[in-house]
């Protein structure tokens, strides 16, 4: 039957964006029973725009907010940095030069900017130290917040916005069908998580996830049974991507996550793994 098999996955990858490295994957497709995906370009469109500077220091405007910001942001590839510069370039600003750059994992980014130390990070960073998050932060579900730290002291905040991908809701209708349990992982904020999974009609999320904890998060489920599959990008995803029983590496499949994931999705898009399962159940069920 292998070569048959091969034949249709090939087919079956070739329409639908998904690239298969393992040929047992689209066999082992039909036994997911628990999907969980990361939020930001795979559910969400992952095309972030600034919604509003806030400025919670005089000393501090929302122009120098964001100019002071945008150094750092141009060093990084998440695609809250990609919003915060196409921001920048529209306004015509002029990115200051950075030093010492360095990426919190999973919290944000630092450096020293104009002989200031500038952190943009999560509300978990500053939980952790203990900073207290202004109120009107989080006073809309939709939008995902970073903070701005100078010299140690809040400055403000940046809000930007994504959307959720159209392609979302209609594959998780043929998940809930083929009583496959979606849940997310992100590691965006508690109230935007629950706005998307609301809006999703998810089974359940996990929200503030740091890097790590994904794996954790993967073993816990198999321990109860369940047979998983997780979307991910990135280096950071991919120890959770090998401990899934199919790993999903979402978007263009060059850097280390590809590596170690069994399908790459090519176009980032929920509705392709939806019509892998669907063929994948399909081809064997003929089979048997
Ligand atoms: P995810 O891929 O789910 O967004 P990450 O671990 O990449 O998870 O990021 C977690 C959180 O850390 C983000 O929601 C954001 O608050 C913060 N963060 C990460 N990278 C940056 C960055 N370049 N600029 C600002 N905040 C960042
Ligand atoms: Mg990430």
């Amino acid at each position: 039957a292998i070569p048959l098999v091969v034949a249709i996955s090939t087919a079956v990858s070739a329409q639908n964006g998904l690239l298969i490295r393992n040929r047992t994957a689209f066999e082992e497709s039909r036994k997911i029973s628990v999907l969980l995906f990361d939020k930001t370009g795979t559910l969400t469109k992952g095309d972030f725009g600034v919604t509003r500077i806030e400025s919670v220091n005089e000393a501090y405007s929302s122009e120098e907010i964001l100019r002071l910001s945008s150094a750092l942001e141009q060093s990084s590839e998440h695609p809250i940095a990609v919003g915060i510069i196409k921001k920048v370039k529209e306004d015509n600003m002029t990115i200051p030069k950075l030093e010492n750059f360095n990426a919190i994992t999973g919290k944000g980014v630092e450096a020293n900017v104009e002989g200031k130390q500038v952190k943009v990070v999560s509300p978990g960073y500053l939980r952790d130290e203990k900073i207290e998050i202004p109120k009107d932060a989080f006073s809309d579900a939709a939008e995902t917040v970073v903070f701005v730290l100078i010299d140690g002291q809040l400055a403000g905040y940046i809000a930007l916005a994504d959307e959720i991908r159209p392609e979302s809701a209609e594959a998780i209708k043929i998940f809930k069908k083929n009583n496959i349990k979606v849940l997310m992982a992100t590691g965006d904020n508690e109230i935007t998580a629950k706005a998307v999974s609301d809006k999703l009609g998810l089974d359940g999320y996990y929200s503030e996830v740091l890097p790590h904890q994904k794996v954790e998060i993967v073993e816990k489920l198999q321990n109860e049974g369940e047979f998983v599959a997780m979307t991910g990008d990135g280096v950071n995803d991919a120890p959770a991507l090998a401990q899934a029983n199919v790993g999903i590496a979402v978007g263009s499949g060059t850097d280390v996550a590809a590596e170690t994931a069994d399908i790459i999705l090519v176009n980032s898009n929920p509705q392709d793994i939806a019509n892998l399962i669907l063929f994948g159940k399909a081809t064997y069920n003929k089979m048997i």
